[in-house]
């Protein structure tokens, strides 16, 4: 066989899923030495489950706040309290934090939903736990530690500043994920990173299962953009796949950002400058390796 022209390529990569949205893509394709992966709906299927049996008061709290959110968790959330009939009341002042989590105003209170980071902020924010909220807050950082450790996401609820409890949830990861990663690998020598805003166990759980090495975790998403800058000024070109909102400030400054075309948010498909149109992961290795062909005989 011949190696495919430019033009060709892009079609070919079309057929693997890939769109691509300007030629100078198939040009940095060739060039990636570090593929980095958001994990949340990225190499996780992004439709987290709720693992812990919450109280019924507890649920109606964190799915009031969590209704207008469009967060993989949200969902989970919202969906648990739907499957166990419990009544969810309107909220208003609705707030979310990328990366961080939710807060709105439900029966005249502030419920906050969002990492444990949250609650560490909020402590160090009032500068004393609340007398009330002191031994709750013990509580509930052991029982988020204990989640992490198990390889779970925790995730907080305040109610007026104070602990309410934790929920914990749990994501599957993709069948396709760890094959594409030893690809990857493989096929075209570049490095595979994790960079992720859940927390440290339940990254380094996700990471061990895809077979990858080097794992960021409890990034913002300003951070993860820190990362993407930090590995480039060491030389190497990097291409990120992600598909939150969260993951718009890394996608952006990624050489190349490629966005997951399913269960992209529209900011991340927008951002991107390609597009996994079925979601499948294994198109990246294929491209990859295809780009480099075509560009060795285009210039
Ligand atoms: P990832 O990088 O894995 O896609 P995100 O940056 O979206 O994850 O979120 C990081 C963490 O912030 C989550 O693991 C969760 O603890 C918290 N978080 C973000 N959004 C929400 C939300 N809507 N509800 C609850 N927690 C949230
Ligand atoms: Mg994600």
């Amino acid at each position: 066989a011949t190696m495919p022209p430019l033009l060709s390529a892009i079609a070919l990569a079309g057929r693997h899923g890939v769109l691509i949205k300007s030629a100078v893509v198939m040009e940095k394709l060739a060039e990636t030495t570090i593929v980095a992966f958001d994990k949340t709906g990225t190499l996780t299927e992004g439709t987290p489950r709720l693992l812990s049996s919450p109280t019924p008061s507890l649920l109606r709290w964190a799915a009031a706040a969590e209704q207008a959110s469009e967060h993989p968790i949200a969902k989970a959330i919202v969906t648990a309290a739907r499957e166990r009939v419990i009544p969810v009341p309107a909220a208003t002042a609705f707030r979310s934090t990328p990366g961080r989590g939710v807060e709105a105003t439900v029966d005249g209170h502030v419920v906050q939903v969002g990492s444990p980071q949250v609650l560490t902020a909020e402590l160090a924010l009032s500068g004393h736990v609340p007398a009330a909220a002191e031994g709750v807050t013990g509580r509930t950082l052991a029982l988020v530690e204990e989640v992490q450790a198990s390889g779970q996401t925790a995730v907080v609820v305040l109610v007026d500043g104070v602990p309410a409890g934790i929920l914990a949830l749990a994501d599957r990861i993709r069948p396709a994920a760890t094959n594409t990663v030893t690809e990857l690998t493989t096929l075209t020598g570049t490095r595979p990173v994790l960079l992720t805003g859940d927390n440290p166990g339940a990254a380094a759980h996700l990471a061990d299962e895809a077979g990858i090495t080097e794992v960021h975790a409890a990034l913002l998403p300003s951070e993860k953009a820190d990362h993407v800058r930090a590995l480039q000024s060491d030389g190497h070109r990097v291409l990120l796949v992600g598909d939150g909102v969260n993951d718009a400030p890394a996608l952006a400054t990624a050489d190349l950002g490629v966005a997951m075309g399913t269960h992209g948010s529209d900011l991340a498909l927008q951002t991107a400058d390609a597009v996994l149109v079925r979601d499948d992961l294994t198109a990246l290795p294929a491209v990859i390796a295809l780009s480099r062909r075509a560009h060795r005989l285009v210039i």
